[in-house]
């Protein structure tokens, strides 16, 4: 018997009640990156929405997804973001690793991974940036050689966010050294439990570890391990890193909840103090029409990631500076102080969002490039 699938409003129901029932199981909504000591409890959630249906609720049928439509999607993420409860885990496993293997992955891959990463059984990390590569992500030195039907992989990748809690990662190495730098990449799919992959965890000044070093020391990777053509990662991660930004940038229900925090919490407050939480607020609410006029791409991922990284920074600063200085000492407000400039830089630091927003969008003259 085929049955029909369900409205956008029968679904926002199921949402809501599935929402209602199981909300006080959900683990914090911890944004894009899960601490990696939170895992079981992460996936367990992920797992529980697999179970209601609620896991890559507008990917195809056939990629272990509901095959409903993006406004079902839209529906189901936004109810979780007003409920305080996370709509996925582990973004880089759901979104980017899983955006490349449907996009350009075959079969097979499709087939290996996508449906325990909907699961919450695999999860993944992202090997990108390197010492010496980070904003010139071109510039990665880490070598992936094919030797007979298997590629021997040697380098270092840093700021890989939950790495050793990860079973497996997505992978930039350059193949070929002597064509034009972008070209020589190719992206490729790690099971971080291979022989010679070694984690280390790098210590924050929040005094958390969420991101690790990752040494690569003649780790042998299958033939099919590589995602799309040989010599097109370059392509294959842009179209990847754009979806990060989106995802990071499209936080608009966050964002809201933590100006109406803001408004909440500003009883006790001097004259100063009102004028700058008000001005904060307009410029909040000025970013929250940007977010949600977003479009899939262009410059539109920059715009939403500039403007609700810049006022995550300034609405810290705020809280911690309206509570006094015992709250640079200890407690939320420093906590969130410290933490708040990382996302200046994830997903691609301000400055870059900016030249990328003036070069796209003000049609200024092009940033010098690195050779
Ligand atoms: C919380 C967090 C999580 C992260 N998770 C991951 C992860 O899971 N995997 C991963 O691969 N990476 C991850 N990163 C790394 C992140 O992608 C890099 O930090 C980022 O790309 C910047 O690179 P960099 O740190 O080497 O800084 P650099 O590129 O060295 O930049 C240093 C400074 O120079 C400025 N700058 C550089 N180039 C330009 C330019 N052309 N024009 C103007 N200014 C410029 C930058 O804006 C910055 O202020 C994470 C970073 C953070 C903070």
């Amino acid at each position: 018997m085929i049955t029909e699938p369900p409205t956008v409003e029968q679904f926002r129901e199921s949402v809501l009640d599935f929402i209602a029932r199981h909300a006080e199981d959900a683990p914090p909504d911890w944004g894009p990156i899960m601490p990696p000591e939170e895992r079981a409890r992460g996936m367990a959630w992920q797992r529980l929405l697999h179970d209601h249906g609620f896991a890559g609720v507008h990917w195809p049928v056939e990629h272990g997804g509901r095959g409903l439509s993006e406004a079902h999607h839209r529906v189901f993420a936004e109810a979780c973001q007003a409920a305080g409860v996370p709509s996925i885990l582990n973004m880089v496993g759901l979104v980017l690793a899983a955006g490349a293997i449907r996009t350009f992955g075959t079969d097979a891959q499709r087939a290996e991974h996508l449906p325990p990463t909907l699961r919450g059984e695999r999860v993944w990390c992202q090997l990108f940036s390197e010492p010496d590569a980070g904003s010139d992500l071109a510039s990665l030195t880490t070598t992936a050689v094919l030797d007979g039907d298997r590629w021997i992989v040697n380098g270092q990748k840093v700021w890989t966010s939950g790495a050793r809690a990860s079973d497996w990662g997505i992978l930039m190495a350059r193949t070929e050294p002597d064509v034009p730098r972008h070209q020589g990449i190719s992206f490729f799919l790690v099971d971080m439990r291979s022989s010679g992959v070694q984690t280390r965890p790098l210590r924050q000044m929040t005094g958390d570890a969420e991101f690790d070093e990752v040494f690569l020391t003649d780790v042998e990777l299958p033939f099919d391990a590589l995602v799309g053509e040989r010599g097109q990662g370059w392509n294959l991660a842009m179209v990847t890193l754009t979806s990060e930004r989106g995802h990071i940038g499209g936080a608009a229900r966050s964002l809201e909840r933590r100006l109406d925090r803001m408004l909440s919490a500003a009883a006790d407050i001097s004259a100063a103090d009102r004028d700058r939480m008000l001005r904060l607020h307009v410029e909040g609410r000025a970013a929250l029409h940007l977010l949600r006029r977003r479009g899939p791409d262009g410059a539109h991922p920059s715009l939403g990631k500039l403007a609700s990284t810049r006022l995550t920074f300034d609405l810290a600063e705020f809280v911690a500076d309206a509570q006094g200085a015992h709250a640079m000492l200890d407690g939320p407000a420093a906590a969130g102080l410290v933490a708040a400039p990382g996302a200046w830089f994830g997903g691609g630091t301000s400055q870059v969002q900016q030249n990328i927003i003036g070069e796209r969008v003000l049609g200024l003259p092009r940033e010098p490039r690195p050779n």
